[in-house]
């Protein structure tokens, strides 16, 4: 039996949870065995399980107690150590996000089983076979594991979300776990959504991004221009947001947002694996780089060799005219 925890949030599947259910219902239908959904949260998340079964799922096991209504990683491991311990599944599943990597690093702690990360295959089998993401996206690497449960959070975007053909009746299990004052004492205790106005970094058609090259916070209103011109948003790179250019929201790469925008225009990157890896989903790319050796360029499909600073007002006049 395959167990897959799941995430949600305001009442909904999180995209990533559904991507890995999917893979799941793949790996299960491959090699004959059951699959079962785990639902864990606060006393209304039975609602779930009409989602659960339009991803074609058809058990599900819900874990409701109102101390879970908020993440608690010991406390969501301590939950499938022991639906583990009641249901011997062969491996549980869950989505590689900081939550998933989180809970299911002290579930590979507790139960002594091993865990992989960034999966997008199960091949199974004895010895039994992943393959698994490495250097964001840079490397495909085939692996085993031993142990009687495998542990594994799925790669992130990689994985196409795939729809039952018709809604597929859950049967519902309930699942009363034993907690303790203990397993919370790591919990959420407060979400502060920003308040985003207008396009966002992830729905964009066109990301303005900056790097090093742009060389200051202040210096960033040009690109501001020049997507606000474009209907876009502004993306940056790991310097800019070390350096506090930039919020950590605006990151892209395999540590901030992954996009897929129509036009991703990089001014000042140079186009590092980890940036790449964040971008990689765009239509075009159009790199503005002083150097004419900087690694993004190899990327591009269209490439302009400048000093940005020059490059851009440039752009912005010829936009306005
Ligand atoms: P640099 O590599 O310093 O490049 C600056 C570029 O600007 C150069 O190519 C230079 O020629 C050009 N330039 C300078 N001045 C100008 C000018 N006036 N006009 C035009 N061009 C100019 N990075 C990310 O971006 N996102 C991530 O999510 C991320 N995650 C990471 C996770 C890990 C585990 C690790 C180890 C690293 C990660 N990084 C990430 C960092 C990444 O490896 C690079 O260090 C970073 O992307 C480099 O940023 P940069 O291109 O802005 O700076």
């Amino acid at each position: 039996m395959i167990l897959g925890v799941m995430e949600f949030e305001d009442k909904q599947l999180t995209e990533a949870s559904v991507q890995m259910i999917s893979l799941a219902q793949e790996v299960a239908t491959g090699i004959g065995d059951e699959l079962i959904a785990c639902v864990i949260g606060g006393n209304d998340c039975a609602e779930l399980t009409d989602q659960l079964g339009s991803y074609g799922v058809a058990k599900a096991i819900i874990t409701a107690d109102e101390r879970l209504e908020n993440y608690a990683p010991v406390a969501w491991a301590s939950v499938v150590s022991q639906v583990v311990a009641d249901k011997k599944p062969a491996m549980v599943m869950t989505a590689g996000t900081d939550k998933g990597n989180e809970f299911m690093t002290h579930l590979a702690a507790m139960t002594g089983q091993p865990m992989a990360s960034n999966i997008t295959a199960v091949a199974g089998g004895e010895p039994f076979r992943i393959t698994r993401s490495r250097w964001g996206g840079g490397l495909l690497e085939e692996s085993t594991l031993d142990g009687s449960c495998k542990l594994l959070t799925t790669a992130l975007d990689v994985i196409e979300p795939k729809e039952a053909d018709g809604q597929v009746a859950v049967d519902t299990q309930t699942f009363t776990p034993t907690l303790t004052d203990k397993d919370f004492r790591v919990r959420l205790v407060r979400k502060e959504a920003e308040v985003v106005e207008g396009v966002t970094l992830k729905t964009a058609e066109v990301v303005v991004s900056g790097g090093r090259g742009v060389g200051s916070s202040e210096a960033f209103a040009i690109l501001e221009q020049l997507a606000g011109l474009l209907n876009g948003a502004v993306g940056c790179s790991r310097v800019a947001t070390n350096n506090g250019w930039r919020p950590h929201s605006d990151q892209v790469g395999l540590t901030g947002t992954r996009i897929s925008p129509k036009l991703y225009i990089a001014c000042g990157i140079s186009g590092a694996i980890q940036h790449l890896s964040g971008c990689k989903g765009a239509e075009k790319i159009m790199v503005i780089n002083k150097d004419p050796e900087a690694a993004f360029f190899r990327k591009a499909d269209y490439g302009v060799v400048g000093d940005l600073h020059e490059v851009i007002p440039a752009i912005i006049e010829q936009l306005r005219m």
